[in-house]
């Protein structure tokens, strides 16, 4: 899935831990990085989203904690 159709996919806007800065979204793909803003876990939506479901991920809070790939390597 490209970062493109991903952000179309993405529900984070919807996340009560979401903050809206500088149009950061789709925190679980490995082209994006942490949160500069997001700083506090109020709940993580990421189990039910389209893009979790179908690239297989497995791990939350990718906003705070990391991307997958950084996650699964405990980066
Ligand atoms: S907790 Fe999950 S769903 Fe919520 S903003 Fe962070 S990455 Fe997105």
């Amino acid at each position: 899935m490209d970062k493109k159709e991903a952000v179309k996919l993405c529900i984070c806007r919807q996340c009560p831990t979401y903050v809206e800065c500088n149009e950061e979204i789709a925190f679980c793909l490995s082209t994006t990085g942490k949160s500069k803003c997001i700083k506090k876990e109020s709940g993580c939506l990421c189990p039910g989203c389209p893009v979790h479901e179908k690239m297989g991920f497995r791990k939350v809070y990718y906003c705070l904690r990391g991307n997958e790939k950084d996650q699964l390597a405990n980066k």
